[in-house]
């Protein structure tokens, strides 16, 4: 099982800084509040803040989704909730990929029963036509084709988080 290069670090890289310039302009003049999803966005949102010009604070949730195997079975629970109270505030999730949509549309709908001041959807990495449930991010790194994807966070069993590069597993299922 050879990983494949999809894109490279200076790709990432660019694409990374363009969208913390995009998010720092949309903002300009509130706190944000960066909440990533674990454990996948880690890479991402570390890179994603040390583009911004805002200020931000952050926290985190993790979330299971029950299936087998790459299949998201459409169950979703929150197995680490956000510790910072969110009414009133702008937030800004961020997110390693958005596949069938389960998992951010469940989310979104906790998160919005708190009352933010606005929730918005940032993700690094987008598969479309997976989608199983309507769901758009504001702000999306790359669209990627339907393949498995590893690297820059991403995993396949705990493996390849490591890799700077995003890559694509094939032959997993
Ligand atoms: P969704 O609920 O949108 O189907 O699932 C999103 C989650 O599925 C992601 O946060 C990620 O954990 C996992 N996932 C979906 N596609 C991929 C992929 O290509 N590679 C990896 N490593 N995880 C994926």
């Amino acid at each position: 099982m050879k990983p494949e290069l999809l894109f490279p670090r200076e790709t990432i890289g660019r694409r990374v800084k363009e969208l913390a310039e995009q998010i720092s302009r949309d903002y300009e003049g509130r706190e944000l509040l960066l909440v990533g999803v674990l454990n996948g966005a880690f890479i991402f949102m570390a890179d994603l803040i040390r583009g911004m010009s805002i200020p931000c604070r952050v926290d985190f949730v993790r979330v299971a989704s029950y299936g087998c195997g790459s299949q998201s079975s459409g169950e979703v629970r929150i197995t680490k909730d956000l510790e910072t109270p969110i009414a009133g505030r702008d937030v800004l999730i961020v997110e390693d990929i958005v596949d069938t949509g389960l998992t951010l549309s469940h989310l979104l709908n906790v998160l919005r029963e708190r009352q933010p001041a606005s929730v918005r959807v940032c993700t690094f990495l987008d598969k479309k036509e997976r989608r199983r449930v309507p769901f758009t991010a504001e702000y999306v790194g790359f669209a990627i084709p339907d393949e498995f994807v590893v690297g820059y966070g991403l995993d396949f069993n705990e493996k390849f988080r490591f890799l700077p590069d995003v890559c694509m597993l094939k032959d997993i299922a």
